[in-house]
């Protein structure tokens, strides 16, 4: 017993470390804990407290700053609007008062307040104990349970030490020490062992002799993998500059949650990013994925996403719970979970990441049966089997130049898509790298000076001509002969399709319904206010029949504008944005072609 180690220690290892200047020094000192004052056997208690965000031996608090700050309020026993309750429920702010110089650092606020309440003397909890307590709090369900072991530790603690403690419940030590930093001085082969494990009591348990090398190990179905990450890419030349030389695949950046599907028979798990095992998934797609994969053992790397059967696309971010929760409870939705499976990491018994992405898609294709809008498999060469909204078929494709990746990436944005993500088809996939051999372009959009308020002239059926719903306008600037007269003359000016919620986009697409006319003859002329190209791109769907019963949208836009030759403004803009619908505009005061052109002329001149 008296040879466990004190949580002081590791307190006075994260000052030395949080204090020390360079990298190097900050090694070394965790080096010296290492060998000083941890028995091999304790490595993992001890490192698990120092990368707390890679601990998954323990479940999730359920505490972030605010549920944090009204357990300590209550564990500490203060009234809820005493000033002291009131400085860390407003943590933000630094209090009601005056902002201090600790605002907005939650750790730090919470020990000013911690000092004033806990002695100087160290509280004298052993690692072992601040671990059980941990246990504790993350098993206990109610805010009641968690005050209560928030209070044993405040007890058993001075406030320095409960500021570490609060820093490990928030899963970041703010130490300037990187989680590289740390696996490297453990052991050479800590990261490496980790990444393809994702199993931090592993690595401290095999990798206790730092000299003795540990023979590189391969990925195993059941075990998470470090995913391998995208790096950000300015634009599409400095990307093609990047990737010079090399056969490259362009896909749709999907906007969902990273999901590694592990198959081994009929057990299934569903690893997010963080390694965490989505279990709810299970009810809606397990099933599926055991008849439609057609190996025993398998890992699939992808992108959980919520099909919506009646727009035909996509939905937007952020419904995959909800959709998960649905189909658990029997409801009926027009929306079903569907994953999309960009690559392969494991089939039959062997791991196949040293394969090429080239190879992996040939196996992807033999091993996953694709079911619309459930199960997918974006690979090039017509992979994915649901279309794009705008007809087009393509969500991954071979490029061979920029001017290649431009189209994708343009066409991507005007369906409303993330971005896109290149990738080397002779490259391996490696656990945790987010060193360029994956890039991703996303639009970026800079405010045009002042908003663009144009008029929607026109509307683009969502998926293909004949299905969907309205999911793009054709907008226009008015031609203004006369300041003190309504416009009369609409020229058209662009496509867009991004940046209004689904909701939002239903809510305009219901207000103009009535006065949509079919545009069933491409050739045939628009109504006589609309003035347009005869470039098929843009001829809409539907007309709106006339500009007085037309809505504003506000755009933003990349500021890069592009001399247009199809539609009939002198300029188009580059990846526009829908920032706003202005029902509160009449549809008289959209912005005319010669304000425009000034508004081109000045920002180009700035
Ligand atoms: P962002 O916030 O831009 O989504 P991120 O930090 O989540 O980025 P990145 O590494 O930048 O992650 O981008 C990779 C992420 O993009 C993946 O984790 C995955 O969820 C998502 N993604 C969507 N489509 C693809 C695709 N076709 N290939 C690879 N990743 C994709």
């Amino acid at each position: 017993m008296t040879e466990e180690i004190k949580f002081s220690v590791l307190v006075s290892l994260f000052n030395w470390i949080q204090k020390s200047k360079t990298s190097s020094q900050k090694r070394s000192k965790f080096r010296k804990f290492l060998d000083a004052y941890c028995k091999p056997s304790d490595y993992f208690s001890a490192v698990r407290l120092i990368i707390p965000s890679l601990d998954r031996e323990r479940g999730s608090y359920g505490l972030k700053e605010s549920v944090l700050a009204t357990c300590l309020v209550d564990a500490l026993g203060i009234s809820r609007d005493a000033p002291d309750a009131v400085r860390l429920l407003n943590w933000r702010k630094g209090g009601t008062a005056k902002a201090g110089v600790n605002a907005g650092n939650f750790s730090l606020i919470a020990a000013e307040v911690l000092q004033r309440r806990q002695g100087m003397a160290s509280g004298g909890l052993s690692v072992k104990e601040l671990n059980d307590l941990l246990d504790r709090l993350a098993s206990s369900e109610n805010r009641g349970e968690k005050t209560s072991v928030l209070s044993t530790l405040i007890q058993k603690t001075n406030a320095q030490e409960m500021k570490w403690v609060i820093r490990i419940i928030l899963k970041d030590l703010k130490l300037g020490m990187s989680e590289r930093s740390i696996f490297q001085e453990f052991h050479p082969d800590a990261e490496d062992l980790f990444n393809v494990t994702c199993d931090l009591k592993l690595v401290c348990e095999k990798l206790r002799d730092r000299h003795q090398r540990h023979k590189r190990q391969d990925i195993e179905v059941g075990k998470a993998v470090r995913p391998q990450l995208a790096m950000r890419i300015s634009d599409v030349n400095a990307a093609w500059k990047k990737l010079h030389g090399k056969d490259v695949v362009a896909e749709c950046k999907f906007d969902g949650d990273r999901i590694q599907i592990h198959k081994n028979g009929t057990e299934i798990h569903y690893f997010s990013r963080n390694f965490l095992d989505h279990s709810e998934y299970a009810h809606a797609m397990s099933d599926l994925i055991v008849q439609n994969i057609m190996a025993d053992k398998c890992i699939l790397d992808g992108e959980m996403l919520v099909w919506d059967t009646s727009l035909n696309r996509f939905a937007e971010f952020g419904s995959n719970q909800e959709i998960a929760k649905a189909a658990r409870e029997g409801l009926d939705s027009h929306r079903q979970l569907c994953y999309v499976a960009f690559d392969v990491l494991y089939v039959g018994d062997t791991s196949v990441i040293h394969q090429s992405l080239k190879e992996r898609h040939e196996l992807l294709r033999k091993v996953v049966k694709p079911l619309k809008g459930r199960l997918e498999v974006l690979v090039p060469e017509g992979g994915l089997n649901v279309h794009r909204p705008s007809g087009e078929p393509s969500w991954s494709i071979v490029v061979h130049s920029a001017a290649d990746v431009e189209r994708f990436f343009k066409e991507t944005v005007e369906n409303r898509d993330e971005g896109v993500v290149l990738k080397d088809l002779g490259s391996k996939w490696e656990p945790g790298d987010r060193s360029g051999k994956w890039l991703k372009l996303k639009p970026e959009y800079v405010r045009a000076g002042s908003d663009l308020d144009v008029l929607i002239i026109g509307g683009y059926y969502g998926s293909g001509r004949h299905g969907g719903e309205v999911a793009q306008f054709l907008v226009a600037l008015a031609d203004r002969a006369d300041a003190n007269v309504y416009p009369r003359r609409f020229l058209s000016f662009c496509r867009v399709g991004t940046g209004l919620s689904d909701e939002e986009l239903h809510t305009v697409v219901s207000k103009l319904k009535p006065y949509f006319r079919k545009n069933e003859h491409p050739k045939k002329a628009p109504p006589s206010f609309y003035q347009v190209t005869n470039h098929s791109k843009e001829r809409p769907d539907v007309w709106i029949e006339s500009p007085e019963k037309s809505i504003i949208l506000s755009i933003t836009s990349d500021i890069r504008t592009i001399r247009s030759e199809v539609f009939v403004a002198p300029y188009s803009l580059r990846f526009p944005r829908i920032d706003k619908v202005r029902y509160d505009k009449p549809w008289h005061e959209c912005l005319d072609v010669q304000a425009f052109v000034e508004l081109v002329n000045s920002s180009n001149g700035t």
